[in-house]
């Protein structure tokens, strides 16, 4: 079949195949004759999909038999649209198994070749892997967070005394709520060029996770790190222009000096980014330098946090779930729970989750414990079942296991092993999680709809995310926020808000839970309001799983 495949495809054939052949170093790639519907697969193709050879006739194919089932019909309506000839301006992304089982994301981005005519002929499709792609941050250009601590590990073996520095832009959300992501998206471009026109070739940048920052500087005087940071201060304030206008950002940073002593990149960047909240929250935005600030309780924090992540890469040592009752408002009788995680070690005591998810929510190893966390609810959640077959449970789940494309199958897989009905489990989807993109939360939230599990906006009324965008998603139920509960009867604005989100909820049919009914004076003030749940220190502090049975 392949003899007269290159047969007026076009005079450039040569130079195309010498391009195509650079870039399939990055990617793979493949060209199709719309005539004949003929696919040639680059060589990296042919080995990565595992092909028979380099032609292929389309429809008969394996490459469909490997795409994630639930991403075949996307699939193969995407490619089918194309070989019609219909331009599309979006990639196909979907799931693809490689040869070792694993699935990774591919973007297939299309492009039609014409003939005199200006009928397609060709269609050129290049098939991005993303973890090649994560490497580059695609709305800067800059290095991600990986290469960052790639370069940290680096430092620590040729121990330099190279100086990092970590810069956050202060409230950007805002930015993101207010103006919307493209326009945000320009912001980080024009700031990652004037942190790289400001340290220029001395140092490199890299974008880190969020509104984040990072500079590697291989040394550099103390003097001279605050001259550079007072430089970047002011070009922030002044000089970031969007469309031909200012927009003045405040930022803060926080700075580590390597020194010999350090030998583990995460409990380096665990010193980061404590001094960057040290330099927003104590210091208006002034560099803090962490060598300097971590000789008194600072240095206690850090410790163990890094004690902390240690246990959490250690098969979840340490770790143990609480369980705090949910009640039926209207009868107070116990219908589910919510796990809540712990730390406890000696001599460190018991850690409560607010002092570690945060941190670890920005670490790898918070997709493992999550998954850890989900297992051990579901088993002591199917025990509970047994006695009481109503019951249900709710599990906090934070943005970085969401986005995460393996999730839903370790959810559903999880729930599996349990045999655990899916009606009976909810994922409360904490104020972090709307920070993901919305068209991704909603494809997701609507997934685990579509398998029977139930999904709960935690912390309601709380965050930078927008009321409007998040209202849009189709969640189950809402959970509004503890702080608009507390000393409710002398606050006649929260009063206002939670009857209102109340009757928002029960006239769209979603259900609602009140959080942080501390006593019995709050408690008979928020019966007025329908409510579906109540959850609180009232009824009980979270528990351990026997108290929970015992009290039902
Ligand atoms: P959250 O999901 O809003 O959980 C409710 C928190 O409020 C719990 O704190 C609970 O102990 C506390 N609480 C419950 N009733 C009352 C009350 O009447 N008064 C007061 N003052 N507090 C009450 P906890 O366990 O310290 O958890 C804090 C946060 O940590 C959680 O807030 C959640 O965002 C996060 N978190 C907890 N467990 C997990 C987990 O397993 N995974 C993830 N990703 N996040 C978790
Ligand atoms: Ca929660
Ligand atoms: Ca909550």
């Amino acid at each position: 079949m392949h003899n007269d495949f290159w047969k007026d495809i076009g005079q450039k054939t040569p130079e195309l195949i010498d391009s195509i052949f650079r870039l399939s170093r990055r990617s793979c790639i493949s060209i199709t004759r719309l005539d004949t519907k003929v696919t040639w697969w680059s060589e990296k193709a042919v080995d990565l999909f595992g092909l028979d050879g380099s032609y292929s006739k389309f429809a008969e194919e394996k490459t469909d038999l490997k795409v994630h089932k639930d991403d075949l019909e996307m699939y193969r309506k995407g490619f089918a649209d194309r070989f019609r000839g219909k331009d599309h301006e979006f990639p196909i992304e979907y799931r693809v198994m490689l040869n070792d089982k694993s699935y990774t994301r591919f973007s297939a981005r299309t492009m039609f070749m014409y003939d005199n005519e200006g009928k397609p002929v060709t269609l050129i499709t290049m098939f991005i892997k993303h973890d090649i792609l994560e490497d580059i941050d695609s709305v800067t250009g800059l290095h991600t967070e990986e290469v960052f601590t790639k370069k940290i590990k680096k430092y620590i073996k040729e121990k330099n005394g190279a100086v990092l520095l970590k810069i956050g832009l202060d409230r950007f959300c805002n930015i993101n709520v207010i103006y919307g992501s493209e326009y945000a998206n320009k912001v980080l471009h024009n700031v990652a060029e004037k942190l790289t026109e400001i340290v220029g070739k001395k140092a490199e940048v890299y974008r880190l996770s969020g509104a984040k920052f990072a500079v590697c500087f291989d040394s550099i005087s103390q003097e001279k790190l605050a001259e550079v940071y007072s430089r970047i201060m002011r070009a922030m304030s002044n000089d970031i222009c969007i469309d031909d206008k200012k927009v003045p950002l405040k930022i803060s940073a926080g700075a580590v000096l390597l020194e010999g002593y350090m030998d583990d990149a995460n409990s380096v960047k665990s010193r980061l980014t404590y001094a960057l909240d040290m330099s927003r929250h104590e210091h208006h935005g002034g560099l803090v330098m962490s060598n300097d600030s971590f000789s008194t309780n600072g240095s206690d924090e850090i410790e163990l946090i890094s004690v902390i992540h240690q246990c959490a890469l250690k098969e979840c040592e340490g770790f143990f779930m609480s369980y705090q009752p949910i009640v039926e408002a209207s009868s107070g009788d116990i219908k589910g729970m919510e796990a809540l995680v712990r730390w406890k070690k000696e001599p460190y005591g018991l850690v409560p989750p607010g002092v570690f998810i945060d941190w670890l929510e920005e670490d790898p190893c918070i997709f493992e414990l999550g998954n850890w966390i989900i297992r051990q609810s579901v088993k002591d959640a199917s025990e509970v079942l047994r006695q009481k077959p109503e019951f249900f449970i709710n599990v906090n789940v934070s943005a970085a296991q969401i986005e995460r494309c393996e999730f839903r199958e370790t959810l559903l897989g999880i729930l599996d092993d349990y045999n655990f009905p899916h009606e009976h489990f909810c994922i409360e989807l904490t104020e972090r999680c709307r920070m993901l993109d919305i068209g991704f939360l909603k494809s997701e939230i609507e997934y685990f709809k579509s398998r029977g599990i139930k999904v709960a906006m935690d912390d309601f009324g709380t965050g930078n995310a927008s009321l409007n965008v998040v209202l849009e998603l189709p969640v189950d139920e809402l959970k509004i926020d503890m702080s608009f509960v507390r000393d409710i009867k002398n606050k006649p604005f929260n009063q206002a808000i939670v009857e209102s989100i109340v009757s928002f909820a029960n006239t769209t049919n979603l259900e609602v839970c009140i959080e942080g009914v501390e006593n019995e004076e709050v408690r008979e003030y928020l019966s007025k309001f329908n409510a579906d749940w109540h959850q609180g220190y009232h009824y009980s502090k979270p528990v351990t799983i026997e108290n929970i049975k015992s009290m039902l």
